[in-house]
């Protein structure tokens, strides 16, 4: 009688870590999966926003927003400063 209750209380305690480990890989491959998710979304943003890769004129009076690979304004002439590629590298780098 006594053996019986000692296997059966390790089966149960056996029992209770299988499903806890269970649980817990799952909530990890949860995780991963919405980090996975999560990535995705923050590329497609990036891609969708077409203002992040516009060069804004800082010239007072113009602002104008010249494509990311122009170098000078389109309506003014002066020279754009190379801030926006610098802050993809940024964002690359995470
Ligand atoms: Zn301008």
């Amino acid at each position: 009688m006594m053996l019986g209750e000692v296997i059966l209380t390790l089966l149960v305690c056996i029992a209770i870590l299988v499903i806890a480990a269970a649980v817990f890989g799952a909530w990890i491959i949860m995780m991963l999966v919405k980090m996975a998710l999560g990535l995705m979304g923050l590329k497609r943003k990036s891609t969708r926003k077409p203002s992040d890769g516009l060069r804004v004129c800082s010239r007072r009076g113009c602002g104008h927003a010249n494509p990311p690979q122009a170098r000078f304004c389109s309506r003014c002439g002066m020279a754009l400063e190379a801030t926006q590629p610098s802050k993809m590298k940024r964002v690359a780098m995470f």
